[in-house]
């Protein structure tokens, strides 16, 4: 292989469609949440995080502006405080899932069958006990002064359908044969009074959960990042990621990697981290390891004395047991924030506007808020918004180093739940950026075994299919009937990781 075919064979292209950067038209529609963020004098102005214009370097170049780009930036100036470290956000911080998810967050036990399958038992369950001290790690975060509406309130994991009831218990054996206690059993009447509903038959509680406001954490895990000496340019769209040429004119690949921009700059850095979330899915080691599906928000008027009339007082995070599951919360400011995941599929990883907002699903997700509380049915809904969620066949993130360039580093495909989750991203990507050998370089979850989705368009195609079944279920279990053969046969194709046996 010459030097040119080497460079050509490690040339990474970033074609998932960010939008809000340079020259990319309308702006973006957004969340609630980030229009109340951004709303905030200090994260008001671009002025501390200009577009990259012209040619620069850093020892780590991050790619995305989300929790865990943030988080690995943090961490890296933590350890090596005069490492340069420059990010790269084709939006604005929190601009992607980070900005507008549900801001629900628990631990991992609820994933720890997936993860002993991926990285062995005890490895599975060093990363739930991680998880719970990312918890504390969030509260902590809070206490030193960081504004983002944290409540620990719990998590509340409920059934809203008789047939949704129960769907935890072998969660709940798995951690408590595994030395884990995070959950209680709620009784009926318990999660009624707690969620203010009566829809709601049965679940259980995790008091180490709770809610955060997700834009604010992300705009402020931002100022943090800034403040330790991070350079951050947001509205800078990285177009290519492809080894520097060792000198002007080589036709050998350099130490470097350099990152071209939408508007014409430059980055070499030492190494890269690729924290694109589901951005990342149209590079084709991503193609057939990750798809992205929309998830639904609505948020309604704020009504906090409506709320506390129903008993909903606090800011515990609430979900169903429903494949395409409901998740909600009572806003900090008395508003109920509702989303429903199984939106909108994307062909080929590119992410259009359909994943900014649908008015398809929203309506969904409006109907699904009345059946859950219809008590509450003259609530108007204020504001609806989409968002991507990068999810893979285990439901956890993949980490390691990109084929075609080992010096870029990836952690991605967090597949809903990377809220607190994405501390524990940080650190493994930082120890991969120094090169460390340590408990989070040697995670498990670093270099998994693959498993692949079918490639598109079949897998678009087939994931209409099942979705549609899988929609006719839910409503059918909404309306108390039993769903059709064909659509229970059909709903049961939805991929699953193989998780028989334990990694030793
Ligand atoms: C609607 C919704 C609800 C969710 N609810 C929850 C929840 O309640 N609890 C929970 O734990 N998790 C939830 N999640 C998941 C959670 O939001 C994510 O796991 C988490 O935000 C992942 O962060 P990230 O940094 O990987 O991705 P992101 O926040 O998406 O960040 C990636 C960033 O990369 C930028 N980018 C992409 N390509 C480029 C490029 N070429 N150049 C420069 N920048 C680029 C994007 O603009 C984006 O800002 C939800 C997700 C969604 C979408």
């Amino acid at each position: 292989m010459t030097g040119r075919d080497a460079i050509r064979r490690a040339q990474l292209r970033l074609d998932g469609g960010v939008r809000g950067d340079e020259g990319s038209g309308a702006p973006p529609h957004r969340s609630l949440w980030l229009l109340d963020a951004l709303d905030e004098p200090a994260a008001a102005t671009a002025a501390d995080a200009p577009p990259l214009l012209g040619a620069a370097r850093a020892d780590v170049a991050i790619v995305g502006g989300g929790y865990v780009g943030l988080w690995t930036a943090l961490e890296l100036k933590r350890r090596e405080p005069s490492l340069s470290v420059t990010l790269l956000e084709g939006d604005v911080c929190g601009g992607g899932a980070s900005g507008r998810n549900g801001g629900q967050i628990h631990s991992w036990w609820e994933r720890l069958e997936n993860l002993a399958a991926l990285c062995g038992t005890a490895e599975a369950v060093r990363l739930a006990r991680a998880s719970e001290a990312a918890l504390d790690e969030l509260e902590a975060l809070q206490d030193e002064g960081l504004d983002f509406d944290l409540r620990r309130d719990g998590w509340l994991w409920t059934a809203t359908t008789p047939a949704q009831l129960g769907a935890w218990e072998e969660v709940v054996a798995r951690a408590e044969r595994h030395g884990g206690r995070p959950y209680r059993h709620l009784t009926a009447e318990e999660v009624a009074a707690r969620t203010g509903s009566p829809v709601h038959l049965g679940g259980i509680w995790e008091p180490a959960g709770g809610t955060v406001q997700p834009a604010k954490l992300a705009r402020g895990l931002r100022r943090l990042a800034l403040q330790a000496g991070v350079t951050i340019h947001e509205h800078t769209r990285v177009r290519s990621i492809d080894p520097a040429p060792a000198a002007p004119g080589a036709t050998s690949p350099g130490a470097l990697t350099r990152l071209r921009t939408g508007a014409g700059g430059t980055l070499d850095a030492a190494r890269v981290v690729l924290a694109a979330g589901a951005w990342a899915a149209s590079l084709p080691q991503f193609s057939r390891r990750m798809f992205v599906v929309a998830s639904d928000v609505i948020a309604t008027r704020r009504a906090p004395e409506r709320l506390d009339a129903i008993g909903w007082k606090d800011g515990a995070a609430i979900c169903d047991s429903q494949m395409r599951v409901l998740y909600y919360q009572r806003s900090a400011d008395g508003r109920v924030v509702l989303g429903r995941g199984g939106g909108a599929v994307a062909l080929n990883g590119r992410i259009g506007s359909g994943f900014e907002r649908s008015p398809k699903f929203a309506r969904d997700a409006t109907a699904a808020f009345r059946r859950v509380y219809p008590m509450l049915n003259d609530l108007p809904v204020e504001q609806t918004w989409s968002g991507p969620v990068d999810r893979t066949l285990s439901h956890l993130p993949i980490f390691g180093r990109m084929e075609a360039n080992p010096s870029v580093l990836y952690g991605v495909g967090w597949s809903g739940s990377g809220v607190a989750q994405s501390v524990i991203g940080g650190r493994i990507l930082a120890s991969l950026a120094l090169d460390a050998d340590d408990e989070w370089s040697r995670s498990g979850l670093v270099d998994q075994p693959v498993f692949n989705f079918p490639p598109d368009p079949i897998r678009w195609a087939g994931a209409q299919l099942v979705r549609a079944a899988v929609r006719r279920n839910g409503a059918a279990d909404d309306a108390g009937r039993r769903a059709r053969w064909l659509d229970r046969r059909l709903a049961a194709l939805t991929p699953s990781m193989p998780t028989t046996e334990d990694r030793p």
